[in-house]
Parts: C-alpha cells; sequence; structure tokens
C-alpha cells in the first residue's frame, strides 16, 4: 500500500510507442535511479506520472498508495502526494518564487485553514539557507533569467517546502557545477524519509555519488532491462550503455 506502482504502462506520443510495458514499485522509504540514454523514455515516464495531457495514454496503472492517479489531471496528482522536479523548469514571469511556493502550499490546506505568513517565511528561509539560495530570490519570478543551477535549486526549494510522499526528479544533475550538484544533493538527501520514496532520473553517474540510490533500474527503448544496487551504476560509467545493448542482443538472439 506504501508505494508507488506503476504497472504495465504503455504511453504513445505523436503515433509512436515510447513506454513499453513499463513496470516499477518504488516503496515508501526508498530511493530509486533511473538511468538510460536519451530518448529511452525516462522524460516521457516522468510527465505521464504528473499527468501532462500530450501523451496519449495507451493502458497500465499508476497507484500512489493504492489510489489510481493515471489519468487524473496534475493538481490532482499533487495533492495526491507526487511532486515533479523537471528537466526544463518552465519560467513564469510576474509569479515570484514565495508567491508561487504559498499558493501551493495554500492549495492543500482544509477549509476554514489558513496560512501563517511569519511561520511560512521563517520555514522557506530555512530551506533556502539549507539550498545556499539568496533571500533576494523570493521576490524574483519564478525561473526567469536564472542559471540552470538557480532553476534546479528553485525546484528542489518547492520540493522542501510542499514536503511529497513521492519525488521524481528528473535529471536534476543536469547544467549543474560539481559545488551546485553537491547543494542539490544535499536537499534531497535531508528529505530521505521513511515516509518519502524518491526516482532520481540521470543520464551519469555522477550525482549518484551524492546521493546514493536503494536500487539502480537501467532502461531501454521504453522498459527497464536490468535492475541491481548502487554498483550497476558504476558498472554502466565504466562500460556505457552500449554494454546493456550488447547485452540485450545476446538475450533476445
Ligand atoms: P529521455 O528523457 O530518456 O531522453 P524522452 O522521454 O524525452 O527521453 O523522449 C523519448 C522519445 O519520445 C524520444 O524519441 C522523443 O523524441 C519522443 N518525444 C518525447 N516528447 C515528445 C513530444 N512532445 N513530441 C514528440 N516526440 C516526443
Ligand atoms: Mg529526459
Amino acid at each position: 500500500m506504501d508505494s508507488l506502482i506503476i504497472d504495465n504502462l504503455n504511453v504513445k506520443i505523436d503515433g509512436k510507442p515510447i513506454l513499453k510495458n513499463f513496470c516499477l514499485n518504488i516503496p515508501k522509504g526508498e530511493v530509486h535511479a533511473l538511468m538510460g540514454p536519451n530518448g529511452t523514455g525516462k522524460s516521457t515516464l516522468a510527465k505521464v506520472l504528473a499527468g501532462h495531457e500530450e501523451y496519449e495514454i495507451l493502458g497500465g496503472s499508476v497507484l500512489l498508495d493504492g489510489i489510481e492517479i493515471l489519468g487524473k489531471e496534475p493538481d490532482e496528482i499533487s495533492h495526491a502526494g507526487l511532486f515533479l522536479a523537471f528537466q526544463y523548469p518552465l519560467e513564469i514571469p510576474g509569479v515570484s518564487i514565495a508567491n508561487f511556493i504559498r499558493a501551493a502550499i495554500e492549495s492543500r490546506l482544509c477549509e476554514g485553514e489558513s496560512l501563517d505568513a511569519p511561520a511560512y517565511y521563517s520555514r522557506l528561509y530555512e530551506k533556502m539557507d539549507l539550498l545556499q539560495m539568496d533571500r533576494k530570490f523570493t521576490s524574483r519570478s519564478l525561473n526567469e533569467g536564472f542559471s540552470g543551477g538557480e532553476k534546479k535549486r528553485a525546484e528542489i526549494l518547492q520540493m522542501a517546502m510542499i514536503e511529497p510522499a513521492y519525488c521524481i526528479l528528473d535529471e536534476t544533475d543536469s547544467g549543474l557545477d560539481i559545488d551546485a550538484l553537491k547543494i542539490v544533493s544535499n536537499g534531497v538527501n535531508i528529505m530521505r524519509s521513511n515516509d518519502r520514496g524518491s526516482l532520481i532520473i540521470t543520464h551519469y553517474q555522477r550525482l549518484l555519488d551524492y546521493i546514493v540510490p536503494d536500487v539502480v533500474h537501467v532502461m531501454w527503448d521504453g522498459q527497464i532491462v536490468r535492475s541491481g544496487d548502487k554498483s550497476l551504476a558504476l558498472e554502466l560509467e565504466k562500460k556505457g550503455y552500449d554494454w546493456v545493448k550488447e547485452e540485450l542482443a545476446v538475450t533476445c538472439a
């Protein structure tokens, strides 16, 4: 029950199948890494889980603690407890980070509840300090003119404030220098908890030096083709994705 269970998910875009009988189970308390070459469908998976409307769902199910979220609206999925940190975060001119996150938290309150502004800001500043974000960011428009690293920090800040039950991070390491990578990883590690499951999507092993996963999956052509412990990521780093391809060719021959 306390798990994000993706079962036989089949997804198409532009008439082309992308996810093919995709299955994955992330129990609370675990951090899973999903690795794979570009174009395998990693971001497609992330976006479909978050309720992106562009993709055609052919079949399957996604149970979040026993509740079906496939086909629900993004805000319903978010309220059910799933958070997606985007590979390419959108710029939202005119909406400050502080107001954006505040609106996200307020939308989760029950009727009659209200947000205590001083408590909200003190929590926001505490998380910003953790992510080494300058206070002036709170009044800046979300992601507008941010560097790659700043955008990723803003995503982690949202995640830290919302405290979702399940986190999906899509290539959070891309565009980060080593210092920013350490800061972002630290933010993710602090959120590790028995009440939370995470899926870290990454092309490179580098991020996994800082966020050590419990399970590593390799995705190829819309499916998970191998799963193992963290040593699988190291093996991939050493041998490259061609190694998986060659192994697959042998298995399928
Ligand atoms: P990854 O994140 O593993 O690099 P993606 O999920 O981004 O892979 O892409 C998987 C495949 O789906 C690619 O062939 C890509 O071109 C295609 N694709 C993804 N999104 C779209 C889209 N919006 N329109 C058309 N094709 C898409
Ligand atoms: Mg991607």
